[in-house]
């Protein structure tokens, strides 16, 4: 008979300890997922946020709660300046060694009908802000000899969606993006790869009506919406020191439903 397995199995070894982490988007969803995964690992998190600054907070306390230390950061990613003092707040805890470029925004409908302000604003907070994150870290990567970068993409971002070409357009940009960086930096210790989840219950996916979920879940091989965790999950294989030989990947947590 099939025994369900706990969520979480065991205590995740604190593999991470004394490393600086920066998730951007960390406030909400996937990104807090990932920033509390990375605490349990015992990573030091700064938690960076546009608007959610309470939920934000909350992180940070979470964090801290796992015993490490952890900061909350306002910052637009696509914003060269605010970037700048991310990373600049990030190093008050150290050199940073994980960059994960998570913030990101949705927006749906035919690209007829999609105005120009919307795809700039998709393609700069996904592509923009992971040029502008990844430039502002790499030199501390560089000089210390190790980096692990992962880049949140999206099975659009592999697929292609009708009705989010702009998302689409970002995500597979972040893939692309991802696997030329990985091989300008392979040489310096730093690995770079892309997560590219399917549907994840998130605010971002509360978009979609109850019964557009059950289908995508009834069409999904294991049954159900993925959750915040099976991402973080992914990403904590990726930005463990034993990953050294794993980049310019994709790895796509989407329950079997793009293969
Ligand atoms: P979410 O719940 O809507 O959270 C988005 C996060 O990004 C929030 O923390 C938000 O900050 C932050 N953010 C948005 N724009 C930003 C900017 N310009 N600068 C800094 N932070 C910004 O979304 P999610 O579902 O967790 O998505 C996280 C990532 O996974 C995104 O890249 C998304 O495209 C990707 N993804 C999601 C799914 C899914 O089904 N949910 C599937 C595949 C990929 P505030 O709280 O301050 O607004």
């Amino acid at each position: 008979m099939h025994t369900p397995l706990p969520h979480h199995p065991s205590t995740p070894a604190r593999t991470l300890s004394g490393q600086v982490a920066i998730v951007t988007g960390a406030s909400r969803g996937i990104g807090r997922a990932i920033a509390l995964a990375l605490a349990e690992a015992g990573a030091q998190v700064v938690v960076n946020y546009r608007r959610s600054r309470a939920e934000a907070r909350q992180v940070v306390e979470r964090c801290e709660a796992l015993g490490v230390r952890a900061l909350a950061v306002a910052a637009d990613v696509s914003n060269p300046g605010e970037v700048k003092a991310l990373a600049q707040a990030a190093r008050t805890l150290g050199t940073v060694s994980i960059l994960v470029n998570n913030a990101g925004v949705a927006a749906t409908g035919l690209l007829l009908e999609t105005p120009l302000d919307t795809w700039r604003e998709v393609i700069d907070t996904h592509l923009t802000g992971a040029f502008l994150c990844c430039r502002a870290v790499l030199p501390g990567m560089i000089r210390q000899g190790y980096g692990r970068i992962v880049n949140i993409s999206s099975v659009w971002g592999m697929v292609g969606a009708a009705n989010e070409v702009a998302y689409s357009a970002a995500k597979g940009g972040v893939i692309a993006f991802t696997k030329a960086l990985a091989k300008e930096v392979a040489r310096a210790g730093v690995t770079v790869n892309a997560v590219a989840p399917g549907a994840v219950a998130t605010d971002m996916l509360s978009s979609l009506q109850p019964d557009e979920q059950e289908a995508i879940a009834a069409e999904t091989p294991v049954g159900r919406i993925g959750r915040p965790e099976d991402v973080a999950h992914a990403v904590l294989y990726l930005v463990s020191p034993g990953s050294s030989f794993v980049t310019g990947q994709v790895l796509s947590p989407n329950g079997g439903w793009v293969t």
